[in-house]
């Protein structure tokens, strides 16, 4: 098992299926700019990211986001797909960015908490806003 970023992992046996998620990923980008620039940061920052060493930079939150909607498609079913309008958000919040990070309630897609609408689906945004809506969905029953 590696462990990326803040707890998230990959189980070795998952290598395949994980590099054709990021290939999925990074090939849906509809702008060249971003694909290359998250394919830069991906392969400049991974090895930090495996080794934890403690750099927070711009280019660092982009390679944990990419590795972030990888994973959570992977092992959680969430959205594969990084709209430009989410990776500006990323990308101006940088080094600032606050976390834990917001989620739609909805999808659970995982967003800067910048966003009060998932631009996925629509649904509401906020800071544990996906396990809060399952766990009263999961009381009604
Ligand atoms: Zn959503």
């Amino acid at each position: 098992m590696s462990t990326f970023a803040r707890g998230l992992t990959v189980e070795a046996a998952d290598g395949e299926a994980f590099r054709r998620a990021f290939v999925r990923l990074i090939g849906s980008i509809d702008d060249l700019h971003w694909r290359i620039r998250l394919t830069v940061a991906v392969a400049t920052w991974m090895p930090c990211l495996l080794a934890g060493i403690d750099i927070w930079n711009v280019d660092l939150v982009l390679a944990g986001v990419m590795l972030r909607v990888v994973l959570q498609h992977m092992y959680a079913g969430r959205p594969l797909v990084l709209p430009l309008v989410v990776l500006d958000a990323y990308a101006a919040a940088g080094e600032k960015l606050e976390t834990p990070l917001a989620e739609c309630a909805e999808c659970g897609y995982a967003l800067p908490r910048s966003f009060a609408a998932c631009p996925l689906c629509g649904g509401f945004v906020g800071v544990g806003a996906y396990a809060s809506r399952r766990a009263r969905r999961a009381a009604c029953n």
